[in-house]
């Protein structure tokens, strides 16, 4: 709500900087928030940043520097790490790696199928390797130097991490010496097991620099084992490529909008997102761990909310210009994947669970004559709309014009205006006329393909899980999500869609945790019936790692201004021996420091483990494995308030009412009535046939169906019965 009387202070700044927009969501300590929205400034995101905050500002009747002033927080997120990548523009990195891994890249574990269809893996693609694509990678830059450190396990009588090879000092340099000559920009170093003993990452680093000494240049040299010290060496490497490719390109860029606010008289250091959900500054130590910032923030937000409603299984579906994010949220758990695949790569990092389809407002719609076929997407018009702005192709946003659902004065709150006259020519031409139908038709046929595109992916991930739509409320977000919510027929328990829907996502970081996260590979077996004193070399060995990963998350948490630890969470990764599935534990008490403490690990493992297998599963005659060890650092952060209004009439205030216009629902034009989404208040019912709106974004209700505001403003859409 946009509120300029009231006083606003200790204002959280929250940004989702799109491939497209930059969303700019200000929240203030009484709850009431403003949101800016600027063209995503691709060169120097400093300038979109300032763009979204001024618009943001004014709402609040405020200057950019008074917003700055009066903030306590400030979060940045967005896509650029993953563009930078996507677009190979990351920096030029040469690899060091174990002698007789250098084609890893190429073959890691068999995975070069990972983000392609059926028909394409069964296709000739299936030779693409994804492989070292993304980070432009070649044999030439791979390096292998002779080194072995064993690996314990209960098939092998050799203690973990023991030195079985010494590292080849000579061949190193070389190494170090061949790469510079590429002239690569970072070196990343992989070695097998460095996780369990990093002396030979550590050492390559020492004559890295000694030749980079010798040599006079400088550039970074990125170990695995401080990166992403865990098991499996390709997610392994993969990681730590993306560090080096991407990493110092993203930080730069953070820093420049860090100097922008603080140049606008913001005085804290700017934070951003990572994957796993938590707030991190933007001097964290691991940027590959951000590289799916901004979305990251969606599921958060829909976590607060529906703790706040009582919600406990929620669907989130976010429509943009682009894309379609689902992401599920079950008993009031965001879903975590431990080993993600992202962008055809299997990463070493905790990523929040979204599955996206190319399908949005900007999808293009694609029309075939002779089967009377339309298909949509995945090429997207981004900013350029449609014909009804200045893209060469008709798409989905110019049937929402035609069909007077998309106002074409009110784009971006009418910083843009869009031709209607175009887009119904776009219809006609391209659409209705090679399919033999009139051009509302037409339209309206595009957008019941988008709208059956959307609901099998939402029904699609609720099979996927056994899930019962009936039991799931969806929230809907994103600039065009309250515009298709119409669309969704699956049968959800409840609908809630967003006054701040065009920038939920930013809405969400800004509620998120202040934390770091750490995973270290570990190589630990219990045997039954250990006696007291194996058990309490064990805890002794597992309290250490935990006391060391606790300091490390304090100490990055002190070095980045946030003092206060409030929390600290400490789990592992657990099977029995001779089983493949691991399991994620999280201890209720704390960490394994005695062999008491093991003892209840074990016991929390199991009851877990029986919970998801069933008790007949259990294999306990054959021990226990220990082959993770998790720490999860929480400091204290501001969060942003929730208001409870006073539920007013049902029917809206008079000067909430724009208007009416013209909007084709069930094959008919119908009168509509037109409202301002910012003058609707807790309590207001709209009914169908309806438009609400919203300087960035739309909300249709078509006749019967309503959209009702909550006590918290929050809105209940309720489609028409039967
Ligand atoms: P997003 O990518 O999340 O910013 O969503 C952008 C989409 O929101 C656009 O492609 C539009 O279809 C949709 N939208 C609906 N109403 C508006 C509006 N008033 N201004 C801009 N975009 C809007
Ligand atoms: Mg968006």
């Amino acid at each position: 709500m946009t509120t300029a009387q009231s006083e606003h202070s200790q204002i959280i700044l929250a940004t989702d900087a799109g491939g497209t927009m930059t969303d700019a969501f200000a929240v203030s300590q009484d709850g009431s928030f403003s949101i800016g929205k600027a063209l995503t400034n691709k060169v120097n995101e400093a300038i979109s940043y300032a763009n979204g905050y001024e618009n943001a500002a004014a709402n609040w009747g405020m200057s950019l520097e008074e917003l700055h002033a009066k903030s306590i927080a400030n979060i940045y997120t967005g896509t650029l790490f993953l563009n930078t990548l996507l677009e190979r523009k990351g920096l030029s990195v040469g690899l060091i790696t174990t002698k007789g891994q250098e084609s890893m890249y190429i073959h890691e574990r068999g995975h070069s199928w990972l983000g392609l269809e059926w028909e394409e893996v069964l296709h000739h693609k299936l030779h693409h390797h994804t492989g070292g694509d993304m980070f432009r990678l070649r044999a030439a830059l791979v390096r292998g130097v002779a080194e072995r450190v064993a690996s314990g396990g209960y098939f092998m009588l050799t203690e973990p991490g023991q030195v079985k090879a010494p590292l080849n000092e000579a061949e190193t340099r070389d190494a170090v010496n061949a790469l510079l000559d590429e002239g690569v920009a970072a070196i990343a170093v992989v070695l097998l097991f460095s996780y369990l003993n990093p002396a030979h990452e550590r050492r390559v680093r020492e004559i890295a620099q000694d030749v980079m000494r010798e040599r006079g240049v400088t550039v970074p040299v990125i170990l695995s084992s401080e990166i992403a010290p865990v098991m499996k060496e390709v997610q392994r490497m993969k990681s730590v490529l993306m560090e080096a490719a991407g990493g110092p390109i993203v930080r730069e860029m953070l820093r420049k909008v860090e100097q922008a606010a603080n140049e606008r008289a913001y005085r804290g250091e700017l934070a951003t997102m990572a994957s796993y959900g938590s707030i991190v500054n933007i001097r964290h130590p691991r940027m590959y761990e951000t590289i799916l910032s901004g979305p990251t923030g969606g599921l958060i937000g829909a976590k607060t909310i529906g703790e706040i409603l009582g919600e406990r299984n929620i669907l989130t579906a976010d429509i943009g210009g682009t894309s379609f994010d689902v992401g599920m949220i079950q008993d009031h758990h965001i879903s975590l994947r431990k080993e993600p695949d992202f962008a055809g790569h299997r990463l070493a990092l905790q990523m929040v669970a979204l599955d996206s389809i190319g399908a949005g407002a900007g999808s293009e719609v694609r029309v075939d004559p002779k089967f009377k076929h339309i298909t949509l997407g995945p090429e997207s018009a981004g900013s350029d709309v449609g014909k009804c702005l200045r893209h060469p192709r008709v798409t989905v946003s110019d049937c929402n014009v035609v069909l007077g659902f998309l106002d074409p004065d009110n784009f971006l709150g009418g910083d843009v205006t869009l031709d209607r006259e175009a887009a119904i020519r776009a219809v006609r031409e391209d659409i209705a006329e090679p399919l033999g139908l009139g051009v509302e038709e037409a339209a309206q046929g595009v957008l019941e393909v988008l709208n059956a595109n959307l609901n099998h992916h939402l029904l699609t991930m609720l099979k996927a899980r056994g899930a019962n739509p009936t039991e799931w409320t969806m929230f809907m977000f994103g600039g065009a999500g309250p515009l298709h919510l119409y669309g969704i027929d699956v049968p959800f328990q409840k609908v809630y869609t967003f006054p701040f829907a065009a920038a939920f996502s930013a809405f969400g970081v800004a509620c998120a945790e202040y934390a770091k996260r750490f995973h270290q590979g570990a190589s630990y077996i219990i045997p039954p019936g250990a006696d007291r004193d194996v058990k309490a070399s064990i805890a002794k060995a597992m309290g250490d790692a935990y006391s060391a990963l606790r300091d490390q998350g304090v100490r990055e948490l002190n070095s980045e201004g946030q003092l206060a630890t409030k929390e600290v969470l400490y789990g592992a990764s657990m099977r029995y021996v001779g089983v493949l599935e691991v399991l994620d534990v999280t201890f209720t008490f704390g960490a394994v420091m005695t062999p008491e403490d093991l003892d209840r690990a074990i016991a929390e493992f199991e009851e877990n483990y029986a919970k998801i297998y069933g008790k007949g599963a259990a294999l306990p005659e054959s021990g226990f494995f220990v082959n993770e060890l998790f720490v999860h650092v929480v400091a204290d952060k501001p969060k942003p308030r929730f208001v409870r209004y006073e539920l007013a009439d049902p029917r809206p205030a008079e000067s909430a009412r724009k208007g009416e216009r013209q909007a084709y629902f069930a094959g008919t034009w119908q009168t509509t009535q037109v409202y301002d989404m910012d003058g609707l208040v807790a309590g207001n019912v709209v009914r169908g046939p309806a438009i609400i709106e919203h300087p960035m974004t739309t909300l249709v209700v078509p006749p019967g169906a309503e959209a009702r505001f909550d006590e918290h403003r929050f809105i209940e859409y309720r489609a028409a019965a039967g």
